[in-house]
């Protein structure tokens, strides 16, 4: 199983329009720093799904019928925003497996153009697409949203975003057994108060320990928590790594 991780940013990406913060400054002067809308691509056999559609630039990425369908943490514009593009496409229809949420994201339901969205996973659903075995998680967010569990090809990898804490049943269920490799939103650095709506870094790395997997990757992060690694990146445990656009797991 192969997981891309196209975008790695939060909903304001990095650098953040006119601010000239440590993180925001490194990544104008280095394009490779940049973080685009969180995002990624998992693949298996001949299986490949794109895991949220917050990139603008979807139809460029990915020619028609290069991809199996859009698995969609949930409705928020950062996750769905290039899906409004993507609709108004011709000769092929994509699938949008997501939550059930009544609201979605602006008119799509009301002008789905080729995707169909009438396919929404329940809470702790499987479903096998091909060798890919795919779980709904539900998360705690201010939108109905889902991690996902991928299973397959031997690897048990978990993508949870956007959330704050996991709930109850989800942390269990993970539980169950080891995981390979857990992405994990983390927007935040430490904050004197309890966050909300997404993990900080004591929260991501609280989590961590809980499902304790071989690694874990932070995803979803802002430009103040890339600033706080510049001086404090040598802190974290040595099995976890802070996502990057493009890295492959
Ligand atoms: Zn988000
Ligand atoms: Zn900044
Ligand atoms: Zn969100």
């Amino acid at each position: 199983m192969r997981l891309t991780l196209l975008g790695t940013g939060d909903a304001r990406q990095v650098p953040v329009y006119g601010c000239q913060c440590q993180g925001c400054q490194a990544a104008y002067a280095d394009p490779r720093l940049r973080r685009r809308p969180c995002s990624a691509l998992v693949e298996l056999g001949d299986q490949r799904w794109l895991i949220d559609s917050g990139l603008p630039d979807l139809t460029e990425r990915f020619p028609p019928r290069s991809f199996s369908g859009i698995l969609q943490t949930h409705y928020h514009a950062d996750h769905a925003q290039g899906l409004l593009h993507l609709r108004w496409g011709q000769g092929l229809v994509i699938q949008v497996h997501g939550p059930a949420d009544p609201e979605g994201l602006s008119d799509l339901y009301k002008h789905p153009g080729i995707l169909d969205f009438s396919q929404p996973f329940a809470a702790f659903e499987t479903r096998s697409l091909g060798e890919l075995q795919v779980t709904a998680l539900p998360l705690l967010h201010s939108k109905p949203t889902l991690g996902y569990l991928l299973e397959g090809g031997g690897r048990r990898v978990a993508y949870l975003t956007d959330t704050v804490g996991l709930p109850e049943d989800t942390s269990a269920y993970l539980q169950k057994q080891p995981l390979d490799v857990l992405v994990l939103d983390c927007s935040l650095p430490p904050q004197p108060q309890a966050p909300r709506n997404h993990n900080d870094l004591n929260l991501a790395l609280t989590i961590i320990e809980e499902l304790k997997p071989e690694r874990g990757v932070l995803t979803h992060v802002g430009h103040t928590l890339d600033a706080w690694l510049i001086e404090h990146g040598d802190e974290l445990p040595g099995h976890v790594l802070v996502a990057r656009d493009g890295m492959e797991i």
